[in-house]
């Protein structure tokens, strides 16, 4: 069964690769982060940190919900990924859930299959 790290190189990897908004903003993002924490909770979701004084372009105005997209799984429920920003408009953190309010664990062997939608907050 894949580690918490493998699952979250297979998450990493797999958000370069959607075309998302801003797509080579969001790479200079996780590009710059000096630290990317899994989260305490146990589930996929991840903080990315970046060091004190960092200047990037901004990929909000404000603090919330960048952008969305889900993946179809192998499984029941679809994957998604939200990408929210901090006050300072850099990506803070991305949310993967599974399942509805992400009450049901990502089973092991999950694998995604077509891309069902991006979308872009606000
Ligand atoms: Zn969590």
């Amino acid at each position: 069964m894949p580690t918490r790290e493998e699952f979250h190189k297979r998450w990493l990897a797999l958000l370069l690769t959607v075309d998302l908004p801003m797509r080579a903003l969001v790479r200079r993002h996780i590009e710059a982060a000096t630290r990317i924490t899994l989260c305490e909770c146990g589930c996929h979701s991840f903080d990315l940190h970046f060091s004190e004084g960092l200047i990037l372009p901004p990929l909000t105005e404000k603090s919330g919900l960048f952008c969305e997209f889900s993946y179809e799984t192998n499984h029941e429920f679809e994957l998604d990924f939200l990408l929210i920003c901090d006050q300072r408009g850099y990506l803070a953190s991305v949310d993967v859930i599974y399942s509805i309010a992400n009450i049901t664990p990502i089973p092991d062997d999950i694998e995604v299959r077509g891309l069902k939608g991006i979308w872009l907050s606000g």
